[in-house]
């Protein structure tokens, strides 16, 4: 996959493959997500978490009638309540009572590892310029040994440069870079350290060097004194911002080994109007599979003629 997104030789079979950038970056897509619900005359509402999964019934005619924020504040679902937490979080959302089998069943889903991460402003100076061997490109895949495969900590590092299709994301002359471990880093060497400690800041110096060096790589020269912002992300970073357990990539789900573990979006909970969507539901991590189990999830609540026009609207 890496080969043929990087292959750009006249000799390569592959060279209409590209790695495509939204404009904007990742915030482009949230903009654009976000636009399509205001469309619809719908609210989306941030910085306010989800307690619990408010249930009222019992046994078989348990059904989701809402949530409750974490501010206490109530808000009443119509259809049901979609959840796109991760497995080793959706339990948490119900209360002991109401809280079925198969949510705690996700809980035990193996799980990826997860980042270490670089974010970078570098300042384009004449003298940097002068070191850097080949023109700055938007993605490189750095690899320390090519037979230790890609799941091998330290061992590859995913860099991009979006400044070189987007300049105007950073002041004029800098570089924006982040690099980072395509989920190779246990989480559980980072479990006991508390962040802001000499201990967490010795491991994080540790733990990066992988991905310093193959900035190095790129821009002919070490770095480290040399950028502007310079933060490093380790699981612990990547469970607080991305607000799941561990730091988690998501479920490990071997699609050559093991018999399919994931449940379907409609069959995750014996409660009604509860769905869980995204990466914790069939069929699995990444942004396409969650686009799919998100239509899936769409399908049973949506009328199928009304489906059909919308996908001819968008030329599929
Ligand atoms: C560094 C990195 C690189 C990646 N690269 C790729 C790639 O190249 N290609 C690809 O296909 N995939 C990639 N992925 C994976 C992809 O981003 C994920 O699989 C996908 O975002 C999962 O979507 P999701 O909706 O299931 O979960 P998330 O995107 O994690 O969304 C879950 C949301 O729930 C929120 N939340 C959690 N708890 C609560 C609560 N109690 N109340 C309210 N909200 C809550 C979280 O804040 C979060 O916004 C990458 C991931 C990372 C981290």
């Amino acid at each position: 996959m890496f080969s043929e997104w990087t292959a750009t030789t006249a000799a390569s079979t592959h060279s209409d493959s590209v790695l495509e950038h939204p404009v904007g970056g990742a915030a482009g897509i949230v903009d654009a997500l976000v636009h399509a619900v205001q469309r619809n005359a719908s609210v989306v509402r941030t910085s306010a978490p989800v307690d619990k999964i408010l249930v009222e019934g019992a046994g078989d005619a348990r059904r989701a009638v809402g949530v409750r924020l974490k501010s206490g504040e109530k808000v009443m679902a119509k259809e049901g309540v979609i959840s796109n937490v991760s497995s080793l979080d959706f339990p948490s959302l119900f209360s002991d009572e109401a809280r079925e089998p198969t949510a705690a069943k996700s809980a035990d889903t193996p799980m990826c590892p997860s980042f270490m991460h670089l974010h970078l402003a570098i300042e384009l100076t004449p003298a940097v310029r002068a070191k850097i061997p080949y023109a700055l490109e938007a993605n490189y895949v750095s690899v320390e040994d090519w037979s230790r495969g890609i799941a091998s900590p330290d061992n590859v590092v995913l860099v991009s440069v979006p400044t070189v299709l987007e300049p105007g994301r950073a002041p004029d002359g800098f570089a924006v870079v982040h690099a980072y471990t395509p989920a190779t880093e246990p989480y559980a060497a980072w479990a006991g350290l508390r962040p802001g400690t000499a201990a967490y800041d010795a491991k994080k110096a540790e733990r990066s060097a992988v991905l310093w060096r193959a900035v190095a790589r790129i821009f002919g020269q070490d770095v480290r004194d040399l950028a502007h912002v310079k933060l490093v992300g380790t699981p612990r970073t990547h469970e607080r911002f991305l607000n799941r357990k561990f730091g988690s990539y998501g479920p490990m789900v071997d699609a050559a080994q093991s018999p399919l573990t994931l449940p379907l979006p409609q069959s995750t909970t014996a409660i009604h109007g509860v769905w869980s969507v995204g990466d914790s539901a069939f069929p699995g991590i990444g942004v396409p599979a969650t686009a799919a189990s998100a239509w899936l999830a769409a399908n049973a609540f949506g009328d199928v003629r009304e489906h059909a026009a919308i996908l001819k609207n968008i030329g599929l």
